[in-house]
This record gives C-alpha cells, sequence and structure tokens, in this order.
C-alpha cells in the first residue's frame, strides 16, 4: 500500500480496513453484510447505539448534546445550521478562515442576514484574524467558525468567547478527534465523516438540545429538520449503515490507541517533525503564519512550480502520494489524520532530504 497524504477522503488505519474485510460477507454474526442489513434491525441498532456511545465517551460530549449521522456532507450543513438555528429579524456571525468558511458564509446569506465577524481573507487566509475585538450584536443567533481550515493549513488554537450566551458552531470536519477540545464551549460541532472518522457519505452533528427547534418549523423541509432527525434518533429515513458501521469501527480503533489525548500526542510529533523538515530546509517553505499552523494539513512550497512538481514525482517513485496541494495554494500539502502513521511522515521527510540534496 502507498502513504496516502490525501486531504479527503483520506487514509483509514489499516487495522479498520482489515476488519470490515473480514467481517464483510457475515457482520457479527447476522450472515449477512452490513450493506445488506435493514436500518431497522437490531444489529444495525447495535451498531448506531454503539458508534454514538463511543463518540460521547471519546469526546465526552454531555448528554445535553444530541448527536445526529446525517447525509449531503459538511456542505449541506452550511445550508442547515441557518435554516435551523437562524431566528427571525436576528443575523448570522462568521468567522471567515478560509475557502470553507466562505462557502457557510455564503449559504447563510441565501437564508438571512449574515455578517462577517472577522476575517483573514486580506492576508490570503495564511492566518487566523486577530478577534479580540470583534463583537456581536445581541441579535446574532449564533457566530459559525471552521476550526480547521483543510485547504490554507491553518488552526483556531483558541475559540472567541461570546457575549449574550451566543453559542459557537463549529465546523470540526478537518480535525475532529485530532485534538481534545471542550464540547460545552461549542453549541453545535460538525464533521463530514471523510477525514477522521470514517468514509465519506456520513456527516457528524452534535448540537445542544436547546438549539434545536429554533426557527419555524412550517416550511422547513422534513430532511433538513434537525428536530425530525433528533426525534428519529438519526433513523427517519434509510442512514449511511456501512458508513456508521465504518465510523464505528474507527471509533473502537481511536480507543484502542488511548483516546483523544494520546491521538493529540501522536499529531503534534507528526505535525512536529514536518515542519521542523521545512523549517530547517533551504528548498522547502510555508507561507502559514507559525502560530496558527494546522496539526493536519500542512502546505508547503519549494522555490517554483517546476520544482514542485519534480517533487511531487520523486515523492511518488517512493510510494507517497495525494500530495499536490489545493489549486488555490497550489505547491504541496500533507495531509497528516489520525490515520496517518508517524513513520509515513518520517518516509516523506527523509524524501524531502533526499530531493533537497538532488537539486541542489
Ligand atoms: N468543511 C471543511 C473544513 C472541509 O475540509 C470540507 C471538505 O473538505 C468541507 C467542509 C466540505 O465537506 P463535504 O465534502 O463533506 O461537504
Amino acid at each position: 500500500r502507498v502513504i496516502n497524504f490525501s486531504a479527503g477522503p483520506s487514509a483509514l488505519p489499516l487495522e479498520v480496513l482489515k476488519r470490515a474485510q473480514s467481517e464483510l460477507l457475515n457482520t457479527h454474526q447476522s450472515g449477512m453484510s452490513i450493506m445488506e442489513m435493514s436500518h431497522r434491525s437490531k444489529s444495525f441498532e447495535r451498531i448506531l447505539h454503539e458508534a454514538k456511545k463511543r463518540l460521547r465517551s471519546l469526546m465526552n460530549i454531555p448528554d445535553s448534546y444530541k448527536i445526529l449521522f446525517l447525509q449531503g456532507g459538511a456542505s449541506l450543513q452550511f445550508s442547515m445550521i441557518p435554516l435551523n438555528l437562524l431566528q427571525k429579524d436576528n443575523e448570522a456571525a462568521y468567522l471567515i478562515t478560509g475557502s470553507w468558511s466562505k462557502k457557510a458564509y455564503a449559504e447563510a446569506k441565501k437564508v438571512g442576514d449574515a455578517t462577517i465577524f472577522a476575517s483573514s481573507e486580506d492576508d490570503a487566509f495564511r492566518s487566523i484574524p486577530d478577534f479580540a475585538e470583534s463583537t456581536l450584536s445581541k441579535r446574532t443567533s449564533y457566530l459559525h467558525v471552521t476550526s480547521n481550515n483543510t485547504i490554507e493549513g491553518t488552526r483556531i488554537s483558541v475559540f472567541p468567547k461570546t457575549n449574550n450566551n451566543i453559542p459557537i458552531v463549529t465546523d470540526l470536519s478537518s480535525n475532529i478527534l485530532s485534538e481534545k477540545i471542550n464540547v460545552t464551549d461549542h453549541g453545535v460541532i460538525y464533521a463530514g465523516a471523510q477525514k477522521n472518522l470514517g468514509p465519506s457519505g456520513v456527516t457528524v452533528v452534535i448540537i445542544r438540545e436547546d438549539l434545536i427547534g429554533k426557527t419555524e418549523a412550517t416550511t422547513l423541509p422534513t430532511m433538513l429538520d434537525y428536530a425530525i432527525h433528533a426525534k428519529a434518533d438519526s433513523l427517519y429515513n434509510t442512514p449511511p449503515t456501512f458508513a456508521i458501521y465504518m465510523i464505528n469501527l474507527v471509533l473502537e480503533w481511536v480507543e484502542s490507541i488511548g483516546g483523544i489525548e494520546d491521538m493529540e500526542r501522536r499529531n503534534r510529533k507528526k505535525a512536529q517533525l514536518l515542519y521542523d523538515a521545512i523549517d530547517c530546509s533551504k528548498l522547502f517553505s510555508s507561507s502559514v503564519k507559525k502560530e496558527n499552523r494546522s496539526l493536519m494539513n500542512v502546505p508547503f512550497k519549494t522555490k517554483n512550480e517546476e520544482l514542485d512538481q519534480a517533487f511531487l514525482h520523486f515523492a511518488a517513485s517512493q510510494k507517497l502520494v495525494e500530495l499536490k496541494g489545493h489549486r488555490s495554494v497550489g505547491g504541496m500539502r500533507a495531509s497528516l489524520y489520525n490515520a496517518m502513521p508517524l513513520e509515513g511522515v518520517e518516509r516523506l521527510t527523509d524524501a524531502m532530504t533526499q530531493f533537497e540534496k538532488r537539486s541542489t
């Protein structure tokens, strides 16, 4: 197998893939595959229940929060958040830190009034804006933030404090389960699964119960209503059963590693190794502000596009793949999600050293 640095869908732990393979034809002694199992069966209900219980325990999610498994990706949450939370005559505030938060903001504007809390667009999103002086009007229904900017490689390390109990809604798609976060600092957390949780096709929404049913539900399409999904325990319609099964296996694997604290320790070590290699190099560089560097997505460059291409070829010849940077940023991007072992990053930094020697 290759070392896969994809930003998403990304590598899954080999142990998890092997387990799924071994159970593919006969899952949980049911005599059938998980993919053939009714979502109303006892076997599937058990899997759903286990996945929720594991996530609750790993992230320390209080009982006052619902855990939902939905479809439509994190992108559908860009619409569901304002549709469900933005109250009449109120506004929604957005911290703009990259392409994904811009997209979330654009969707909110289609639903109602949305304002910019702070933005680092002027800095080409190479940093998290200083929001210490930013304020929220009393009419704010929520403040939306993107905790990790997958494309630009930045991360929020300290979340804003809001006045008047205004809830923070956090897109945790690209760093869920990678580091400890205090769930109760957030009103809603959502994440597409395809980076740290499992395969694509399922989105996890963790929502404080009192934020459910805040808007006029009469015109809200049923499938976009958190209240419906919460009431039906994510079984209003056929959920993505295979993806939920995979999440359960991934969560079991996270437990076996020692939970989020151990995962964070591993992730910090991996990121440090790569950032040190970049900072010590005369060829490779990172344009992200040091204090705001992501632990998950590391964009870097050589001196020109030709050398970037040559490095990508060289890396691929060593089975180090999916390192091409996002088209809006260029260069390279190494995604170091939970499933990336330290040895994968060591292989990458070795390749960088070899390449630098060859090209100078
Ligand atoms: N938000 C962030 C931070 C992301 O990284 C992504 C995808 O990479 C999305 C949202 C969109 O997710 P989806 O493709 O599940 O809609």
